[in-house]
């Protein structure tokens, strides 16, 4: 697995805790590369750069601020920018600290002044490893400071679940990371639906294990932000899945349902009845248009 060692880095790495305080430097420094891009993140980078952002994101929120600068001789940079120290800290710290122990596990690189993260990424994963370093990153953060960020999912915990899952299976080693990543933004589509809806939207079926997270523009024919839309998807149980999957059905904008003709003798039989309307979202709108043109035959 190319990347695995990475992501592990991310979610073992030492982080320091003492009295109260708890040093998220070094995970604050590669939100700051991060920041840089899908393409850069990873790339050299000297602290005079992101000195003013990873002074940003340690103070805009008061209580990562207290825990990162209350102890003695840093109380002063709560109140004030000060590049000099900031440059300093950034040096000394997460640069030093992390980039030039010579434990051989590590990524990070350190030498005169430049900090960068040694890893070799596939033109076809920029995106994926982009987007997982950074949740794993924000995740990492929320659980040691206990603080709130704006991921819930454990991706970690995931990834390590799908990476025992897929070593079962009977695909090429070079396949098994990218099937990795994309089963883990399913996860996280699968996720972001059950947090909206409950139950099959038609019927009403609760019983988890026999829903399913269905995409309206199906994931062949959405690109990579459609694809993880919430407003792209809704939850259905298996026997309204496979109806509107195939386009026996479809929905107005009002939320009823539209049936083919091609199964009007089973419609009883079905659970589906133009009595049915569902609570559909402004944002479902375009993506159902598309779905009544492309996938819905009457
Ligand atoms: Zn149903």
């Amino acid at each position: 697995m190319k990347y695995q060692s990475w992501f592990d880095e991310i979610s073992t790495t030492k982080i320091n805790k003492q009295n109260g305080q708890v040093k998220i430097y070094k995970l604050v420094l590669l939100l700051c590369m991060l920041d840089r891009g899908m393409y850069d993140w990873y790339k050299p980078v000297r602290a005079e750069e992101i000195a003013l952002r990873f002074y940003r994101y340690l103070t805009d929120n008061d209580r990562i601020r207290d825990i990162s600068f209350g102890d003695k001789g840093k109380e002063k940079l709560i109140h004030t920018y000060n590049q000099g120290e900031i440059i300093r800290l950034i040096i000394n710290n997460p640069m030093k600290y992390w980039g030039s122990s010579n434990n051989r596990y590590t990524h990070a690189r350190y030498k005169s002044g430049v900090f960068w993260i040694d890893i070799s990424i596939d033109p076809e994963d920029y995106s994926h490893v982009y987007h997982m370093t950074r949740e794993l990153c924000l995740t990492r953060i929320e659980k040691e400071t206990n603080i709130p960020f704006d991921t819930k999912i454990d991706l970690y915990d995931e990834y390590v679940y799908l990476q025992n899952e897929v070593q079962n299976e009977k695909v090429a080693e070079t396949e098994k990371e990218s099937i990795i990543l994309t089963r883990l933004s399913q996860g996280k589509f699968r996720n972001r639906l059950f947090e909206r809806y409950g139950s099959c939207i038609m019927c009403g079926i609760e019983h988890r294990d026999l829903l399913i997270a269905s995409h309206i523009k199906p994931w062949k024919d959405s690109n990579n932000q459609e694809r993880l839309d919430v407003e792209n998807g809704f939850i259905l149980c298996p026997n309204h899945d496979k109806l509107f999957d195939r386009g026996f059905i479809t929905f107005k904008d009002g939320g009823e349902v539209i049936v083919s003709n091609r199964i009007v003798g089973d419609v009883p039989r079905l659970s589906i009845s133009d009595k049915i309307l569902c609570n559909l979202s402004y944002g479902n709108m375009e993506y159902l248009e598309w779905h009544r043109d492309e996938i819905f035959e009457v």
